[in-house]
């Protein structure tokens, strides 16, 4: 299943709780979701599902580890600082 191409939201998304354009730093925008280590995520700019398994939850920051189909290609993330902002996540 795709995000609509228009927004790309997650079909079901409450928007009033999505993370994309979500204030806050990412640690409270996982705190707030009750996401924790191990919690998986898929989100979607558009370009192909990502999927990250949050590492770290920090005071600010978190970290996760990841990777995303691309144009056929698999593409992996290393463990590194995500902003939770700039997609609709669904655990
Ligand atoms: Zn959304």
């Amino acid at each position: 299943m795709r995000v609509s191409a228009d927004d790309h939201h997650w079909p079901g998304c409450h928007r009033a709780h999505c993370t994309l354009h979500s204030a806050g730093d990412p640690a409270a925008v996982a705190r707030r979701h009750r996401w924790k280590v191990g919690t998986r995520l898929e989100g979607d700019e558009g370009y192909g599902v990502t999927r990250i398994t949050i590492t770290a939850i920090g005071e600010r920051s978190i970290l996760a580890r990841g990777s995303q189909i691309r144009d056929g290609f698999l593409r992996c993330y290393p463990e590194g600082s995500w902003v939770l902002s700039s997609r609709c996540w669904r655990r």
